[in-house]
C-alpha cells in the first residue's frame, strides 16, 4: 500500500507534508506534490498535517480521488524521476501528470466592490 495525494493539493503546494515524511518520498511537481509509491513506507505521518485533507491511504481514497493512485505513480515516469531515493536530492519538476496539468484553474478572487461616494 501507499499513501496518495489527491486533487485538493492542486495549486496549494504548501509542502507541510514534506517536513513530516521520514523517508523524503514526497516530490514537487508543477501544480501539486506527488508521493513516490515505491518509496512510501505507509507510516501515515503526512496525512494529519495537510491543511486541505488531500492525503489518504490508497485503500481509503474517496471514490472521486481514485484516479490519483495512478496519477501519483505515473508522475515519476512522466517526470523521468523513477525512484530517486529522496526529494532532497532532486530539483522540483515544473511538470505534472496530464490530469493535473489540465485541472481547472481556481477562479480569480473577486475584485472588491467600489465604495460609493457620499454626496455632501
Ligand atoms: S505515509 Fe509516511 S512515508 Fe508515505 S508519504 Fe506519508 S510520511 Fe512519507
Ligand atoms: S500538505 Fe497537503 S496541500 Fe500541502 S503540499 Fe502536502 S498534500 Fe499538498
Amino acid at each position: 500500500m501507499t499513501y496518495v495525494i489527491g486533487p485538493p493539493c492542486i495549486d496549494i503546494k504548501d509542502a507541510a507534508c514534506v517536513a513530516e515524511c521520514p523517508v523524503d518520498c514526497i516530490y514537487t511537481g508543477g501544480r501539486m506534490l506527488y508521493i513516490q509509491p515505491d518509496e512510501c513506507i505507509d507510516c501515515g505521518a503526512c496525512e494529519p498535517v495537510c491543511p486541505v485533507e488531500a492525503i489518504y491511504p490508497e485503500s481509503f481514497l474517496p471514490s472521486d480521488f481514485k484516479a490519483f493512485t495512478k496519477v501519483n505513480a505515473d508522475f515519476f515516469q512522466i517526470a523521468g524521476l523513477g525512484a530517486p531515493g529522496g526529494a532532497a536530492h532532486v530539483k522540483a519538476v515544473d511538470a505534472d501528470h496530464p490530469l493535473v496539468g489540465g485541472w481547472p484553474q481556481p477562479p480569480p478572487p473577486e475584485a472588491p466592490a467600489p465604495i460609493a461616494r457620499q454626496r455632501s
